[in-house]
Formats: structure tokens, C-alpha cells, sequence
């Protein structure tokens, strides 16, 4: 089926996604691995089409969070990428990730164990990333399990190969988190140094997701894990003052963001009706007309992640201008207010969001509109909307 044809589909651009690249390969200096986060199905933008894409774009390293997610992206790789869980992975998947080369986080002592157990039955030796509890308190080895794994790991040496020991940061997008992460990198290079003297050596150190990236340069150490910012999203409105802030030579000069939106979601007017004056529209009470009214119904729904909050609330791209949901936003259907758009017509280009002519919908002003962060919206996109890649 024509991907067109679908109730609605999204659109990659290949030329926005390699600014971003470039900017944030050039951001964060030489000699530093670009990691492309691609969880929560590449923050919705779908590891199907995204890794290739990204592969074209010039990545060589994935991070995911869970196994299923590295096999799928191991799957559709078309290039010699390396892969990286940075999450869950069921013991049972352990030699899967081990005979494809693919790289995991060791969080608990009972994944090491596990880990050298299969190396050991498979002949092989497996590559990994020692997560560190430096304040986060969500996972990782703390002070108390240290000392254990790296007993385990110097038994163990034909085994167990440690490539990188990484942490997390609890919230760099927030000036709210300033202490407690200042905290988190004075524990991390004191658990690296302490490594270090226990003859474990030859690692690489990483920490940085995209905030803590462009805010904190001293956490880019030898990897970023990027997610949002590839995408062309600033984490947090925060994040995007800092990076202004320093960098507009005098105020009068235009914001113009390095970061451009890779992802435009479109569907289609399925169906136009007038309604005259004082009837309800749709389920319910939530919306009457107060004189005659075009509505046009849309082929996306809560079902399709636009969010029933929306309801009478959200703004969507008809004919260059924007128009209004009306009513409540239903399964697999919202309805629009078109009474002002000009020769409107079935099969209608529909942008919910992205561009259309001079206008724009920003997955940030959904977030304003229902307290989603654009991490959230993003991720809540249907795996099955088609992906297409456009220029
Ligand atoms: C999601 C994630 C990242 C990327 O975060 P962004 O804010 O999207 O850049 C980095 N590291 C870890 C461990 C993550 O879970």
C-alpha cells in the first residue's frame, strides 16, 4: 500500500538531519564518538527508517535501551555500526548480544555473573559498559558492588572486556539539577580513578546526553549518547537559552537554531460537512456551533498519540493556515473548524506536525498545551504510521 494512502504517515528530511550531525559532530570536537540514541523507537521518527538514514548521515554508533530494540536496529543497519544497550537485557538474550558484537551496560553484579557465565559456555569474550552510581540512585554499580565486579572482571579477563564505564546525569537540561550534578561528576572521576588503580584500564568514559553535551562540555569525555538534539530538538527550553546565550555575538542578531526538526507528521481531510448555527459537533456537548460552520474530519485519533487533551485545544495546518480542533478528539478521528480556509477540499493536506507553507506546528507547543514533555510526544507516534525519507 502506497505509505500516502495510510490515515497518515511521517516524513523524515535526510537534509535536516545531516545539519544536525554536522553541527553537533562539530560541537563536540574531534576524537569524541557521536553515540545516536535511537530508543523508544527512535524517539518515534522509527529505527526502520531512521537507522539507515542516520547510517547515510554519517553515524557509525547506536545506543538502545533494551535487546529487542538492538536487534531491530542491528537488523535494518545497512552499514558496520556499532551497537550499544544501555538498558534492560534478559539473561537469556546475553548470547545473543555477545555473538553479535553488540555492547551492553553491566548494572548489578547478577548481570556479570550471568554475562561470564555465557562467555565462558559460547568461548567468547564479551564487550561491555560498567554503568556507575554516581547520585542518579535509578541503576548501576555503587561503591558497595564495585569492588565485587572488579574482582569478578580480573577473573575473568578472556571474558569480559570492560570498553566503556559511563553514568548518567539526573536532569542536565535543568540549572535546577547544577548541584547535584556537579556531585555526580566529582563521584565519577573518583570511581574512574579508583578503577584505574585496580588495573582495570583502557576504557572509554561517557556521560553526556544531549543537555549535558551542549551545556556541561567537560562531560563529553570520549562519547556523547545524543538523542533529542539529532532529532533537532533542544531538550528543554533551558538548554536552548544556554546555547543562545553564548553564542549570539549582539543581541540584535537573529536566533537562527543549528537545530532543524527532522519529522513532519501529514494526514489528509477525509471527509467536509456544514453545520449550522447552535448544533453540537461530535461526541458529547464539547463543542457548538455558533453560526454555520465547516468541519472536516481527520483520520487521526488518541489511537494515532495525538492526545485527547487536545480536544477543542489543538492547532492543525490546512491550506498554509492554521485551524482548530473542535470538539473532543476521538480513537481514530478529530474533526476541524475550515470554515475560513479557502477552497478547501476532500484529500486535503493535513500537517499536525511540521511545516506547511509559512506556518508551523512545533511538538513544543504541545507540550505547552498538555504538559507532555516533546520527548513524550514524540515517542507516543504508532510504530505502524508509515516513514518516509524526504530531502
Ligand atoms: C535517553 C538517554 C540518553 C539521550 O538523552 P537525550 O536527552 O535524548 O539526548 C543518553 N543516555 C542515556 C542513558 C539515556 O537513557
Amino acid at each position: 500500500m502506497n505509505p500516502k494512502h495510510h490515515s497518515s504517515y511521517i516524513e523524515l528530511s535526510e537534509s535536516a538531519l545531516k545539519k544536525n550531525i554536522r553541527f553537533l559532530k562539530k560541537t563536540i570536537g574531534k576524537g569524541v564518538q557521536l553515540s545516536s540514541v535511537i530508543k523508544g523507537n527512535a524517539y518515534g521518527h522509527g529505527i526502520k527508517t531512521f537507522v539507515p538514514l542516520a547510517e547515510r548521515c554519517g553515524i557509525d554508533h547506536f545506543s538502545v535501551f533494551s535487546a529487542s530494540e538492538a536487534m531491530e536496529a542491528v537488523n535494518y543497519s545497512t552499514k558496520n555500526s556499532r551497537f550499544m544497550i544501555m538498558g534492560d537485557l534478559h539473561p537469556d538474550e546475553i548470547p545473543w548480544a555477545i555473538e553479535n558484537q553488540v555492547h551492553f551496560y553491566i548494572y548489578n553484579i547478577n548481570q556479570l555473573e550471568k554475562t561470564i557465565k555465557f562467555a565462558d559456555k559460547l568461548n567468547k569474550t564479551a564487550s561491555v559498559h560498567l554503568e556507575l552510581e554516581t547520585g542518579m540512585n535509578r541503576f548501576g554499580l555503587d561503591n558497595e558492588s564495585l569492588p565485587e565486579a572488579v574482582s569478578l572482571i580480573k577473573e575473568n579477563t578472556d571474558r569480559i572486556i570492560v570498553e566503556g564505564v559511563c553514568t548518567h546525569y539526573s536532569g542536565a537540561e535543568s540549572v535546577s539539577n547544577f548541584l547535584r550534578i556537579q556531585n555526580q561528576k566529582k563521584s565519577f572521576s573518583k570511581q574512574c580513578k579508583w578503577l584505574q588503580r585496580k588495573d582495570i584500564h583502557n576504557f572509554m568514559k561517557h556521560s553526556a546526553s544531549s543537555a549535558a553535551a551542549l551545556i556541561y562540555p567537560e562531560t563529553r569525555m570520549d562519547m556523547v549518547r545524543i538523542g533529542i538534539a539529532q532529532y533537532g530538538y533542544w531538550p528543554t527550553e533551558e538548554v536552548r537559552m544556554h546555547y543562545f546565550m553564548k553564542n549570539m555575538k549582539n543581541t540584535s542578531s537573529k536566533m537562527i537554531s543549528p537545530l532543524k526538526r527532522i519529522l513532519t507528521w501529514k494526514s489528509r481531510i477525509m471527509n467536509l460537512k456544514e453545520v449550522g448555527p447552535g448544533e453540537f459537533v461530535g461526541y458529547g456537548n464539547a463543542y457548538l456551533t455558533t453560526k454555520k460552520q465547516k468541519i472536516a474530519a481527520i483520520p487521526v485519533g488518541y489511537y494515532h498519540g495525538f492526545a485527547r487533551n487536545l480536544s477543542n485545544l489543538g492547532r492543525v495546518l490546512v491550506g498554509g493556515k492554521r485551524t482548530a480542533v473542535v470538539g473532543v478528539v476521538n480513537m481514530n478521528m478529530m474533526l476541524i473548524n475550515v470554515t475560513d480556509i479557502k477552497d478547501v477540499k476532500l484529500g486535503d493536506e493535513v500537517v499536525i506536525i511540521g511545516k506547511q507553507n509559512k506556518l508551523k506546528i512545533s511538538v513544543t507547543s504541545f507540550s505547552d498545551m498538555t504538559n507532555y514533555l516533546n520527548y513524550e510526544v514524540l515517542t507516543r507516534l504508532p510504530q505502524d504510521i508509515p516513514r518516509i525519507i524526504v530531502d
